[in-house]
């Protein structure tokens, strides 16, 4: 058991995901949870020089199927250090300005972890204006004790990535709390489907490839290698979504998702029509609760990328419900993660031989 998991219903993969720090770009410590869990399990396994994790099952099946779940987490960047020894960064992925001040976090040198604050001037110090106001990048910056420019350079190197210091946390209701369910969650389940997998592969007719891509909150980048590479003829993308079941959430906006009612399946222009339908009557046909969602555009997951690889790839996308997404204290709830797998392997294993998608 994970030392970290206090939580005997957390599976161990999972939690050591989440731990894993991997802001984009710098994938590496969940490159190494991924080559422990999903390796030994696999028929073949491969790397790339985007850092993907590529791993299949069955490879004479026909035909093939990729999963694809994103392994990297936002994070921010060491841009700038001050003659004071305070530290300017950039975000990396897409951050509310608002969450940023107040947090610990850990700048990731090569040389270890160097533990600041991320500062702001205080509220007392502030006009009534500013109070109201959204800070810019600029007048924020990290704090790490030092006493001036020449000792922070001496421990920290422009470039270091940087990550929030919030740790897995189980909640009530077998809900629980992290830093980057989004998309730890998701990597989770595309790998836990074929570690599952590995166990029935005579029922199976297509080749299973799960892919553990890098790089989506900076724009979808390891997936669009990734798809090309793998040439699959489905695919399914496993991405977080916005539970609307929280305060202040107008579910006439944003339609209606719930915590604990079971993975959403999106439909839409981004979604091939026989892999949604496919995906409900496995759903329906093992009892495993699930949402829809509409999604009238390109979807912001690997889903929108992988489709248009290549001549077309049909593509479907499943996401964990989840609030508070891009912070770093986002909740999910287990059971919908547990129900997802279940989905995936249901359906890989109704796919029939040489079944494509094609409409
Ligand atoms: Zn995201």
């Amino acid at each position: 058991m994970s030392p970290k998991n206090k939580n005997k219903d957390a599976p161990d993969f999972l939690v050591d995901l989440l731990e894993a720090r991997s802001p984009s770009g710098s994938e590496q410590e969940a490159q190494k949870v991924l080559d422990k869990y999903l390796k030994p399990c696999s028929d073949e396994y491969e790397k790339d020089t985007m850092g993907n994790r590529i791993a299949s099952l069955y490879p004479e099946g026909d035909p093939i199927i990729m999963l694809a779940g994103h392994m990297d987490e936002l994070g921010l960047m060491v841009r700038y250090i001050d003659k004071d020894g305070f530290i300017y960064f950039d975000t990396i992925g897409g951050h509310d300005i608002m969450m940023i001040s107040g947090r610990r976090v850990k700048i990731l040198t090569d040389k270890g972890d160097i533990t600041g604050v991320t500062g702001r001037r205080a509220i007392h110090l502030m006009s009534p204006e500013d109070r109201k106001k959204v800070p810019n990048l600029h007048e924020l910056w990290i704090d790490i004790g030092a006493r001036n420019k020449k000792e922070a350079e001496k421990l920290v190197t422009i470039g270091d990535p940087i990550i929030y210091e919030h740790d897995f946390q189980p909640l009530r209701n077998n809900r629980a709390t992290g830093r980057a369910f989004d998309d730890k969650a998701g990597c989770y389940v595309v790998c836990e489907t074929l570690r599952r997998l590995s166990k029935e592969k005579s029922k199976l007719k297509a080749k299973l490839v799960s892919v553990a891509t890098t790089q989506e909150e900076i724009g979808v980048r390891g997936s669009t290698i990734a798809s090309y590479a793998v040439n699959p003829h489905m695919a399914i993308a496993v991405d977080v979504g916005h539970a609307t079941d929280h305060p202040e959430c107008d579910q006439k906006k944003y339609g209606e998702f719930y915590l604990g009612k079971g993975p959403i399946i999106s439909r839409g222009p981004n979604i091939n029509p026989i892999i949604f339908n496919k995906l409900v009557s496995c759903a329906n046909k093992a009892k495993i609760p699930y949402q829809i969602e509409a999604e009238a555009r390109p979807t912001g997951t690997d889903a929108r990328s992988i489709q248009i690889s290549r001549k077309g790839i049909a593509t479907g996308l499943i996401s964990i419900p989840l609030r508070y997404m891009h912070t770093p204290s986002e909740i999910v709830d287990l059971q919908d993660i547990e129900n997802a797998i279940k989905l995936l392997v249901a359906f890989v294993k109704s796919v029939k031989k040489k079944e494509y998608g094609i409409w």
